[in-house]
């Protein structure tokens, strides 16, 4: 993504550089087709409430991007007023509290960055330039999340633009409704967030990552142990297996069998990722790496350059799933056998969530979370491309628990992605807080499915 420059303007449609400014909001460069009426680029919170107002008045409903990074570009819609909140980027830390009040529109990496001079810690996304305004909101699945929560476990408050056009501030303790609401409702939350306050962390001394390469025919045999060994791998290891048609170091289809880790001592982080490194496949890997230090800059920079280009089309789509592995094997093989050219993968995440969360809107979730990421470079494969991830999910989906927003593909295939009474309770805030539905929700609810 591009970083916003200069000051936000509106801009009417027909204006010039009006596609441009709207297509440049998302990360995703398919062009949908859809157009909004007007776009506001606000610079203050100021400008969020006079654009509610003008959405009022107009009776356009209102669609919002922070960063960008809906695959499903969630915010392009037709004859809307879309508000970009890329300039409502600001950071303070208060290092006495350990508390952060970011804008939306911040990117992960300049969070991390800056709360790395302080020895802080926050679990922002894996890819550098993921906005914390939509990140947050759908969950959060962020550096050693496993160990320290969700995203929006650690937001403690949020300051809000209401559909009247009103400024609330939401926590615990004040509007405690819309506070549940804010933490798991994603595409489907119904006010505007113009800052977020955020609970820190101490940041572990020693970050780094351990890497294990197998060609493509042993899929199988690599899925089998992984889903062996995976209630047993510690909360701060975030292993995962990477299909991909051009793995690291062997330049062919192949498995990345990835363990970040991130602990207060190398020993303890050694010792943590041991499993990979003496694991009975070992034998038939093409290469394990040592443990190698890196702070998650580097491997979010590191993984945005090799997974996540710039100006691609994508389609993504996701299961969570506890199903026996020789059940998903299939669907598995499937993917690898019709993956679209690099750098497009699979992720296979272990998981395992912890026994209890918090009473929040985010409540569907599982052992294993297995997502697909088509990417391409020209408008002309789109039609090739852009059904693969929902082909591939719709084959696997019988064994799945459900879908995650973060890589949501609803307007393609509606899936469950909350407990049906949080879904409830949600539907029930949005009528008292946002009667005329002034704001899009998400393109697919599991009430679709019937
Ligand atoms: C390359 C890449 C890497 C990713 N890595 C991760 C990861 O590591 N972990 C993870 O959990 N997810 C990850 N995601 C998914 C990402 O977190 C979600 O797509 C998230 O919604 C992106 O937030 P955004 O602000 O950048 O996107 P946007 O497209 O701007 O926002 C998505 C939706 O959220 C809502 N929204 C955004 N901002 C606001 C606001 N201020 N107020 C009210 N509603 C708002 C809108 O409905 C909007 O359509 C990744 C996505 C990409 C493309």
């Amino acid at each position: 993504m591009k970083r916003p420059t200069g000051t936000g303007r509106t801009l009417e449609r027909g204006a010039p550089g009006f596609d441009d400014a709207v297509l440049g909001t998302s990360f995703n460069a398919r062009d949908p087709g859809h157009r909004p009426r007007v776009l506001v680029q606000a610079n203050t919170a100021a400008d969020v409430v006079a654009a509610v107002n003008r959405a009022r008045r107009d009776n356009l409903t209102i669609s919002i991007c922070s960063g960008g990074h809906s695959w499903a570009q969630n915010h392009l819609r037709d004859g809307n007023l879309l508000l970009d909140l890329s300039r409502l980027n600001a950071i303070e830390v208060d290092t006495d509290n350990h508390v952060a009040r970011v804008g939306p529109g911040c990117w992960s990496v300049d969070l991390d960055t800056r709360l790395r001079r302080h020895g802080l810690f926050f679990p922002v996304a894996h890819a550098p330039d993921v906005g914390l305004g939509g990140f947050l909101l759908q969950g959060g699945f962020g550096w050693n999340s496993r160990q320290v929560g969700l995203g929006c476990e650690n937001v403690v408050g949020l300051d809000l633009v209401l559909a009247d056009g009103s400024q609330v501030h939401a926590s615990e303790q004040e509007n405690a409704d819309l506070y549940w609401a804010a933490r798991g409702a994603g595409p489907g939350f119904f006010a505007v967030v113009v800052r977020y306050h955020l609970k820190l962390h101490a940041r572990p001394r020693f970050c780094g990552m351990l890497a294990q390469v197998f060609a493509m025919q042993h899929l199988e045999d690599v899925f089998a142990w992984a889903d062996a060994v995976g209630a047993q791998v510690s909360r701060n290891v975030e292993f995962q297996l990477l299909l991909t048609p051009s793995a690291m170091g062997i330049f062919k289809p192949g498995i990345e069998v990835l363990a970040p880790v991130m602990a207060d001592t190398w020993r303890e982080a050694r010792a943590a990722v041991a499993f990979v490194k003496h694991n009975p496949l070992r034998r038939k890997a093409s290469f394990t790496t040592p443990l190698l230090p890196a702070s998650t800059a580097l491997l979010s920079w590191a993984a945005s350059f090799t997974h996540f280009p710039a100006r691609m089309h994508w389609c993504a789509d996701n299961i969570w799933t506890n199903a026996p592995i020789a059940d998903l094997l299939p669907g598995i093989r499937a993917v690898a056998d019709t993956l679209p050219p690099a750098p497009s993968h699979a992720l296979w995440l272990n998981w395992y969530p912890p026994a209890r969360r918090d009473d929040m809107a985010f409540s569907l979730e599982g052992n294993r979370y297995f997502a697909v990421y088509g990417e391409w470079k020209h408008a002309r494969d789109d039609a090739r491309y852009a059904n693969w991830a929902t082909e591939q999910m719709t084959r696997m989906s019988a064994h799945g628990l459900g879908s995650q927003l973060a890589d949501e593909n609803l307007g393609r295939r509606p899936a469950h992605f909350m407990a049906p009474a949080n879904l409830q309770r949600l539907d029930s805030i949005r009528a008292a807080r946002d009667p005329d539905r002034r704001f899009c929700s998400w393109m697919g609810r599991p009430d679709l499915l019937q």
